[in-house]
């Protein structure tokens, strides 16, 4: 048997159009419509009713943990997500260039993401690399960059803690914040680790603001990344990987670093698939492909689109429609063609609701379409909210790819 769960990041809506339609009950879907009528439906609750999640914490309950449990914050998958080790004792953070300028003593944010910087930034990153940070010893960092100003720190060193604020004012024309130890854990570590931090962006702008690539982008008229804010602090989660729970292998397809760092985070590999971008410009065809040729290679593979969302926190109904038209044509048309739909389960799901009118996350339960061999079929007919509503499965919180594994009977049995 084999496994496929898909997750459109943020596919829930809430009414949208005149006719009252979310935007994946207004989209024509006409593959998924097809699935939901040979398979069943259901509404998950990411985390609970009521919970409004984070991405993060939402992948992980619906990958099967307790996200109370286990989540430490979102630094850390940041960190696995691109590539880098994470050891016990690192404090991992989410980071990204920013512009700021010097206004007496202080650094006021100009550009909180230093005009979506699009070239230099591993020359910037490996000058960052080079600093000696002096003012606690035997602490080491890693600062390595991703996608435009995107990037991640970890620190390395005895005596760290996670408890510590961001340097992010969320704003421009505010000045950057100072680290600090979190009022509810202000010990050694805490303030150990916040001093490490301080020096660290300290020097990022010493080092940042005379560099060449920022000396190139001033004479272009572009502002300068001569700025570090790090955001997201978290240590090392203690997460029991899926295949010591299950018995079994799964690959991790994701554009964005977040998505794939969780799925490491519970043992997943990780593979890159060209043109996959973690956007609305992301290669759907190229996904799919990947996702059937892992299929041979592994148990389940575990593929997130990340569009959905990003429509949805830029509040545009017609971008999120045309987007969920785009997967049911170019990523679930040639996946169904080129799978055995007779050893294969598939999960189809979002990670949370992203309504248009709100433009960011909120607690609606998602809809959820199972489809294989062992599914019980309902009495739906087409992909959405609503219909998810009558769906055979009912209502549950979390725990999809439990689910899925447990149709190819691979759950482990509780008790005797
Ligand atoms: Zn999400
Ligand atoms: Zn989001």
């Amino acid at each position: 048997m084999k496994g496929i769960l898909v997750i459109a990041d943020g596919l829930g809506g809430r009414p949208t159009d005149v006719d009252g339609r979310t935007c994946l009950e207004a989209a024509e879907t006409p593959v998924l419509d097809e699935l939901a009528r040979l398979g069943a439906l259901g509404l998950v609750d990411p985390i609970g009713p009521g919970v409004r999640p984070g991405s993060d914490t939402a992948h992980l309950s619906l990958l099967g943990y307790d996200p109370y449990a286990v989540y430490t914050g979102r630094g850390v998958f940041e960190c696995l997500g691109i590539g880098m080790v994470v050891r016990e004792g690192d404090v991992c953070f989410r980071a990204n260039f920013a512009s700021v300028e010097a206004r007496g003593s202080e650094l006021v944010v100009t550009d909180r993401r230093a005009g979506r910087i699009e070239s230099g930034q591993h020359e910037l990153a490996e000058a960052l690399n080079a600093i000696d940070l002096e003012s606690v010893p035997g602490v080491s960092f890693e600062f390595r960059a991703s996608t435009q100003h995107r990037g991640a720190l970890l620190l390395r060193g005895d005596g760290l803690s996670r408890h510590v604020t961001e340097n992010d004012p969320h704003a421009t024309g505010k000045p950057a914040s100072r680290f600090a130890a979190e009022v509810d854990h202000d010990d050694e570590a805490a303030r150990r680790t916040a001093a490490v931090l301080n020096e660290f962006v300290e020097r990022a702008y010493e080092t940042l603001r005379d560099h060449p690539v920022n000396l190139r982008r001033i004479e272009d008229g572009k502002p300068s990344a001569n700025f570090v804010l790090a955001r997201g602090a978290a240590d090392c989660p203690h997460i029991e990987s899926i295949e010591s729970l299950y018995g079994v292998r799964g690959a991790v397809i994701a554009g964005g670093a977040l998505y794939r760092g969780v799925a490491l985070a519970c043992g997943m590999v990780p593979i890159d698939v060209a043109g996959a971008t973690g956007g609305l410009d992301t290669d759907l065809r190229a996904k799919a492909a990947a996702t059937l040729v892992a299929l041979e290679s592994f148990d389940y593979v575990f593929t997130h689109i990340k569009g959905t969302d990003n429509a949805g926190h830029d509040q545009d109904a017609a971008a999120k429609t045309t987007f969920i038209e785009r997967i049911d044509r170019e990523f679930f048309g040639p996946l169904i063609e080129g799978l055995d739909a007779s050893v294969t389960h598939l999960a189809f799901t979002g990670d949370h609701t992203t309504p248009i009118d709100f433009g960011d996350h909120t607690h609606e339960p998602v809809p959820v379409l199972f489809f294989g061999p062992n599914v019980a079929r309902d009495e739906t007919a087409a992909f959405g909210e609503r219909e998810a509503g009558r769906g055979g499965l009912g209502r549950w919180s979390g725990r999809v790819l439990p689910m899925l594994l447990g149709y190819n009977n691979w759950s482990p049995k509780f008790g005797s």
